[in-house]
């Protein structure tokens, strides 16, 4: 079962190309509803909205517990920004909010990332880049030298929004941890004398 944070902004898409994808998937608006997840998305929206609502729910710190615990994340656009040093804390970024300027820089752009054969189509909407990272953090994807897609463990960024353009491929990799993770959990509890 996979969660998609649904405080706001466009969480409707992302459970759609979960479920496309052949996954259980579910909005999360409780701390309850973080119960039982294989996995996280935190979408994008608006980054200081989102906060609110992360406050309101008393959200910020089971979220922090969940990801630190190795619950596999992927935020996308404002999704990014919340998982930063300066947010929720749990991924070594700094995100630069509207990095490309407002509105009028909403742009598309072809990307190559290192595990696909053919570019992704990436749409970018007041998106944020990562302004500064940890040695921990590999960048998958860069416009004009900036990164825009990274990873640092479990935990996968994209400034831009795969699940509005039909791209299923980033997602994919997402549930790859997932079932990773969920393998791994599996196997340690069977273990257990
Ligand atoms: N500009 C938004 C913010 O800073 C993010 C945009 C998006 O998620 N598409 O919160």
């Amino acid at each position: 079962m996979i969660g998609v944070l649904a405080l706001q902004g466009g969480f409707d898409a992302h459970l759609k190309t979960l479920r496309a994808l052949g996954e259980e998937a579910r909005e999360v608006r409780t701390v309850a509803d973080l119960d039982g997840l294989d996995g996280l998305v935190i979408p994008g929206g608006e980054s200081t909205t989102m906060t609110l609502g992360i406050a309101r729910e008393g959200l910020a710190e089971p979220l922090r517990e969940a990801i630190r615990g190795g619950l596999p994340v992927l935020g996308t656009c404002a999704g990014l920004i919340m998982l930063d040093r300066e947010h929720l804390d749990v991924m070594d970024i700094v995100a630069r909010r509207n990095a490309f300027g407002r509105q009028v820089r909403s742009f598309e752009a072809d990307l190559d990332f290192p595990d696909l054969d053919a570019p992704v189509h990436a749409v970018f909407i007041r998106a944020p880049w990562i302004a500064e990272h940890g040695p921990g953090v590999e960048v998958l994807a860069a416009v004009d030298g900036h990164p825009v897609a990274a990873r640092e463990g479990d935990i996968m960024v994209l400034s831009f929004h795969p699940e509005i353009s039909g791209e299923t491929r980033l997602h994919e990799a997402f549930l790859e941890r997932v079932r990773a993770a969920r393998y791994a959990r599996r196997a340690s509890a069977t273990s257990r004398p």
